[in-house]
């Protein structure tokens, strides 16, 4: 059921133009393709308010619609928008420039990103990369006119320099004005006539760019850095692309990142854990001498404060966290066996395999 045009456009049936044209683009600007792209109701309310409004900004139209209702405009062959995109709708009612000029002919440049492998202690500190990448920049012969040199763009005879073209629409019930992007000059207001030998009257070339980059410390594993404006040229005076550097952050033999923390696994015999130690630890300024105090137990945590990795942008430093491997003796030959035996036999703590200990069973066996 189709919805009356004045109740689609919630203006009354007296309103003047000025208040038609008022309440669409009040409606158009809620219901724009852009601000609604995930909501599939807006194309057709846009569609529905494009008729309504294309039927009521002309004199004509309106008053057939007034005096016949549907029928009086469905007979003259009036526009059916379900043929039409969205976009080529909205561009035939507005043109480039409803919401702030020139949408259309303007085209940002596009991104281009460079992978960059840093070592663990670089992304520690930060480094400086000189970084290699082609991108589509202004062409040097031309100045990026694309006129050979010697020459210059002349003004689009089509357009005269506007960019854009209206075209006129006849119906049975009057003619639509629509606006859109010339094709002569495609909506640049100027031709080349004799074209750049270099770009081919482009004014723009693919060209292999050099630049130094500021990778921050503490940057992590697979974060990029994006560098506005560093990517390709704009087309028509459009902003260019940006510059995405792909860091990756190559693991380290000995120190793990975990977040803004380091991990290093120190492995210690049981000697050496029961009786305590120093072990020299590497960390990122070179190694350091860390005291392992008596007892310390199969994944025990040393904490050496603030030795981790630098925040982001941030003043603090993570911590390096010492996890302790403890090694299980794997060839013992007889005497050292007995040590041990003998040191089963002498601790007060107790032995795990039963009640009466693996050391005293061998003891009764072989007694
Ligand atoms: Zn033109
Ligand atoms: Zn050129």
């Amino acid at each position: 059921m189709k919805r009356d045009y004045y109740e689609v456009l919630g203006v009354s049936r007296t309103g003047g133009d000025g208040e038609i044209k008022k309440a669409f683009r009040k409606l158009a600007r809620e219901i724009h393709p852009d601000v609604n792209k995930n909501d599939p109701e807006a194309e057709t309310k846009f569609k529905e308010a494009a008729e309504a409004y294309e039927c009521l900004s002309n004199p004509e139209t309106r008053a057939a619609y007034d005096r016949f209702g549907f029928e009086g405009v469905q007979r003259g062959g009036f526009q059916d928008f379900s043929q039409f995109s969205f976009e080529e709708i909205f561009r035939s009612f507005f043109g480039e420039d409803i919401f702030g000029g020139g949408r259309t002919s303007a085209a940002r440049g596009t991104d281009v990103a460079v992978a960059v492998e840093i070592s663990l202690t670089e992304a520690a500190s930060g480094v400086k990369r000189e970084v290699e990448y082609q991108a589509v920049s202004g062409c040097e012969p031309c100045g990026g006119s694309g006129a050979a040199p010697g020459t210059s763009r002349e003004t689009c005879e089509v357009c005269k320099g506007s960019g854009q073209v209206r075209t006129v629409s006849r119906t049975a019930f009057g003619q639509f004005m629509r606006t859109g992007i010339c094709r002569r000059c495609k909506g640049e207001g100027s031709v080349v006539e004799t074209p750049c030998k270099e770009c081919g009257g482009r004014g723009a070339v693919m060209a292999g760019r050099k630049m130094e980059v500021d990778i921050p410390a503490g940057i992590d594993d697979g974060q990029s850095i994006r560098l506005s404006g560093l990517g390709g040229r704009g087309e028509r005076g459009g902003p260019a692309g940006d510059l995405y550097i792909q860091v990756t952050v190559a693991g380290d033999e000995k120190l793990i990142r975990d977040g803004d923390d380091l991990i290093y696994h120190q492995r210690l015999t049981i000697v050496e854990a029961a009786i305590g130690t120093t072990v020299a630890v590497p960390t990122l300024e070179g190694e350091q001498e860390v005291d392992i105090k008596p007892g310390t137990q199969f994944g025990e945590v040393v904490r050496l404060k603030g030795k981790g990795m630098p925040q982001l942008r941030g003043r603090g430093r993570g911590d390096l966290r010492i996890i302790v491997d403890i090694v299980v003796p794997r060839h013992l030959n007889s005497g050292q066996k007995d040590l041990l035996r003998e040191f089963a036999r002498t601790t007060s703590e107790k032995n795990y395999s039963s009640d009466e200990g693996i050391f005293d069973k061998i003891r009764t066996a072989l007694s």
